[in-house]
């Protein structure tokens, strides 16, 4: 097995907003001295109430911000200490869903316009026509899509035009900061079925970002449990999921086994149309 990234000892600190003139605060500490690797292949959960620092932790994987200390290795290399020209080169490796898929897509432009983006950050919209129709299909759209517009989407279909956007560049890793908490549940469990059926065709790896841990223990190898920035618990999924080590682990346990039952996820359900 590979490691793809390698999270070494982060911490980020951010100044608190100032209150009093006089009264200086210590800065927030948002991700604390936190280790983790993603393999090839597999799938790292990160799991936490809001606040407990995910998406700061995320950001750092993405290296669209730098830790304050230690460092983000992607197959060896550290992402903080690249050229801007050497990580341009890297990024079609790694690429992020983003947290609101309504937001992140452009409204007036095509839908094509916007799964070709990373394609010409990294200067290969040579064929990327092509590429688009590939990838629309095999997130389940059709071709014919990327002429149209996100407003003709659900919300399901455009959360499957987020994923296409995130792997038309063939990356080896996929950050997914929250991607399904915005769907209801049929939805839901058909684009985790999607990412994992993506997973065992390009053999991603991927790092799972939710506050809700039902969501998370269904497709997730290892599991990192944050709490205001530390690190409480990590492992393999399975082991922390029948024998959770820590209280935190145990509310957000039981968080989610409430949310479960008031939900009825019972089997799946066609696809909602679009508005
Ligand atoms: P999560 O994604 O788990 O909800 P975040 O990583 O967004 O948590 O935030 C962790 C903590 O860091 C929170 O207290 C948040 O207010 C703070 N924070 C995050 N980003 C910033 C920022 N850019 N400036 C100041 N504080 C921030
Ligand atoms: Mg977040």
């Amino acid at each position: 097995m590979s490691c793809l990234l390698d999270i070494r000892g982060v911490t980020r600190r951010y100044p608190r907003p100032r209150r009093q003139l006089l009264h200086s605060e210590p800065p927030l500490v948002a991700v604390d001295n936190v280790s983790v690797r993603i393999e090839q292949g597999r799938t790292l959960g990160i799991v936490g109430e809001s606040g407990s620092g995910k998406s700061t932790l995320a950001r750092m994987a993405m290296a669209f911000e730098a830790p304050d200390e230690g460092e983000v290795l992607f197959e060896g290399q550290p992402l903080h200490r690249l050229s801007p020209r050497a990580l341009q080169a890297l990024r079609p490796q790694f690429q992020m869903i983003f947290q609101d898929p309504f937001g992140s897509l452009d409204p007036r432009r095509s839908v094509g316009w916007s799964v070709a983006q990373p394609l010409r950050a990294a200067g290969k919209s040579a064929g990327s026509r092509d590429r688009v129709a590939e990838t629309l299909e095999q997130v389940g759209l059709r071709a014919a899509d990327m002429d149209r517009y996100p407003h003709e989407f659900s919300g399901g279909q455009r959360q499957r035009i987020a994923i296409a956007r995130a792997i038309v560049t063939k990356p080896k890793l996929i950050v997914a900061d929250e991607a399904v908490s915005a769907l209801d549940v049929s939805v839901r469990a058909q684009i985790l079925n999607l990412l994992m059926d993506l997973q065992a065709e390009m053999g991603l790896g991927i790092l799972f970002i939710s506050h809700d841990l039902a969501v998370v223990s269904s497709l997730c190898d290892d599991l990192l449990v944050l709490r205001n920035g530390v690190a409480v618990e990590q492992g393999l999924a399975g082991d922390i999921l029948d024998s959770p080590g820590h209280d935190y682990t145990r509310t957000l346990l039981t968080a989610a086994a409430l949310e479960f039952e008031g939900q009825h996820p019972e089997g799946q359900q066609p696809e909602e149309q679009p508005a």
